[in-house]
């Protein structure tokens, strides 16, 4: 049988406003982000929740994408919803709400099928609910993905989430503050013997660094990108990343083809230019980032 990627994470309603733009009730959330640039390439299992609000538009999306939504629950009630604003250095933002819903009682519940996926992505989500995900599965391989919310609340799960984590994707101030340390180096060292054999430091526009036990190289992001709103640029990273891995490509072109993805996240809002980019562009943005590459 081919290969299967399954994600696990959020599914959300966002409202978004940037120095320039803003949007109301957007399909966003993790999984959705992931979901685009691994579901147009490799067979994707999304594993979330959703209401009784949720959009035949973000239906139809899923259903384009996914192998299947079975493991998709539609429970009563409202989907996941997020608010944010970006300050005028794209970098930092403020959450000006997060609406659990549905979320609150969640209970990921998953396919025979579903479990026997090859690689799994844990998108960002509470980690005792990427936990139970693993629990009923025995994949190949486990990426996963966090927030300083869990950091900061729900350290104790996350730490049992990394000790079963192959890959772990984590930005700079994150990497520090899970640590204690004020260097990435540092930090890294710290988180890799925490489980994982790799750990990759999110950059944001400075590209990001993947760290093994042997060595760490440093991975340019696209250049020349107008930004528009770079949520869902992280979630973007991993699915691209993750299905690259699913179709067997070494670690570093798997993290290129990631960067690829998220520079097109970046370009619109929500996932219309992830959904509209080709995979020509793509390869060529991806080529342009494996001729920068250099050791750290
Ligand atoms: P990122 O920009 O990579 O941090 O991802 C933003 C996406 O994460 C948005 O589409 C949000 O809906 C979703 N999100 C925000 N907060 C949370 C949370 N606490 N748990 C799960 N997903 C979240």
């Amino acid at each position: 049988m081919e290969k299967s990627l399954l994600i696990a994470g959020s599914i959300a309603i966002d409202s978004i406003e940037t120095p320039n733009d803003k949007r109301e009730n957007i399909l966003g959330g993790s999984v959705t982000h992931a979901l685009i640039p691994s579901g147009k390439r490799v067979p994707v299992f999304p594993v979330g929740i959703v209401g009784s609000d949720f959009s035949d538009e973000g239906s139809q999306i899923y259903e384009t994408f996914s192998e299947t939504t079975e493991n998709i629950q539609c429970a009563s009630g409202n989907t996941f919803s997020w608010g944010g604003r970006y300050h005028e250095n794209w970098d930092k933002r403020d959450t000006l709400f997060t609406e659990l819903g549905v979320f609150e009682d969640y209970k990921p519940e998953i396919t025979e099928t579903a479990r026997s996926a090859d690689v799994i992505f844990l998108a960002n989500i509470h980690p005792a609910l990427q936990l139970s995900v693993l629990e009923q599965c025995s994949p190949r391989l486990v990426i996963t993905d966090s927030m300083n919310l869990w950091i900061d609340t729900a350290k104790e799960k996350l730490l049992e989430v990394l000790n079963k984590t192959d890959i772990f994707l984590v930005n700079e101030d994150e990497s520090k503050q899970l640590t204690e340390k004020n260097g990435i180096e540092e930090a890294a060292a710290d988180i890799l013997q925490l489980g994982p054999e790799t750990v990759i430091i999110k950059k944001g526009s400075s590209g990001s660094a993947v760290f093994t036990n042997d060595e760490c190289t440093c991975i340019p992001a696209v250049s020349g990108i107008t930004v528009q709103d770079p949520t869902g640029a992280g979630d973007t990273f991993g699915g691209g990343m993750a299905a690259s891995l699913v179709l067997g490509e070494p670690l570093i072109d798997a993290v290129s083809s990631g960067t690829a993805w998220a520079s097109a996240c970046v370009e619109g809002f929500g996932i219309e230019m992830t959904i509209k980019i080709n995979s020509a562009e793509i390869e060529q943005r991806k080529s342009e980032i494996l001729g920068a590459v250099s050791s750290c």
